[in-house]
């Protein structure tokens, strides 16, 4: 059984200034083992360790899909209207997707806490003055990059780059295009540009971080905690050398799909939001 003490004792192990440094964290708190206390201790020693964190509180369940909409935005119009029917209304409450893990969703329902407003792609954390109100409907990771601006570091706890959103800004910065997405609040159907592609082939770049992230184990999770700034780097190094760096393999994802098939059609993929929304 894991205890908070034991948490404490391996978060203190990490060696950048954790007082000073804002995290990101990602994590998926059945890899540990049994912890005592369960999600509430682990929010528990983070909230102590790292004052500046934040961490995703997605919510996938208010998404939406109009009867028409852009080309090319691997979507599928006027085939979701059931779907539709069940979509949830964004509210500062609404908790977080079970795919973004309990640990995020504690955070984000612990009273200390601050969330930002975007229907899909909001981040909930405390410390962080200014970085969650960074974010808005043109760029949902915009808090990203403000934690790297701040050098800010990623912790994953148990789970691996695939959960790892800070990829997705180097992939904006290295020029990858992005989709268009459409979430339901409660000042209507809002349309969320900058939308990223698929995470699932994420964990190619493993071995080209392995020089920058640090190691650790909390029972039977790994822990792994890297600077943002690197990693945004390295992705961007990728993409450039290799256009097709970080996408999935596989041939039913929809985004993915749709960045081959551009890949192979134009060269350079500079195709902007902007001029696809005009189609
Ligand atoms: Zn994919």
């Amino acid at each position: 059984m894991i205890t908070y003490r034991q948490l404490v004792h391996v978060f203190r192990q990490l060696k950048f200034d954790r007082r000073n440094t804002p995290v990101i964290v990602h994590s998926s708190l059945s890899a540990f083992g049994k912890v005592q206390g369960g999600a509430e201790t682990v929010a528990g020693a983070l909230f102590a360790e790292f004052p500046k964190l934040i961490a995703p509180s997605f919510t996938y369940k208010t998404m939406v899909v109009p009867e028409l909409g852009p080309q090319r935005n691997a979507l599928e119009y006027g085939k979701h209207s059931d779907a539709n029917r069940m979509a949830e209304f964004f509210r500062p409450d609404t908790p977080a997707d079970r795919l973004i893990g309990i640990l995020a969703e504690t955070i984000r329902a612990h009273p200390s806490t601050d969330r930002s407003k975007h229907p899909i792609l909001s981040f909930t954390g405390r410390g962080v003055n200014g970085v969650l109100t960074s974010q808005d409907l043109q760029e949902p990771f915009a808090p990203l990059y403000a934690l790297m601006d701040q050098d800010g570091w990623v912790l994953l706890l148990g789970v691996d780059h695939r959960a790892n959103t800070s990829i997705h800004l180097g992939e904006r910065l290295a020029g990858r295009r992005t989709f268009v997405r459409w979430g339901l609040s409660t000042e209507g159907v809002q349309q969320c540009i900058n939308f990223p592609s698929c995470s699932e082939g994420f964990e190619t770049i493993t071995p080209h971080v392995t020089l920058i992230t640090q190691r650790l184990r909390i029972g039977r999770a790994q822990v792994l905690a890297l600077p943002i700034r690197g990693l945004v780097d390295m992705t961007q190094a990728l993409i450039a050398d290799n256009p097709y760096a970080l996408l999935c393999k596989s041939d039913n994802c929809p985004r993915c799909r749709t960045l081959r098939a551009e890949l192979e059609t134009r060269p350079l993929p500079t195709l902007s939001n902007q001029s696809l929304l005009r189609e």
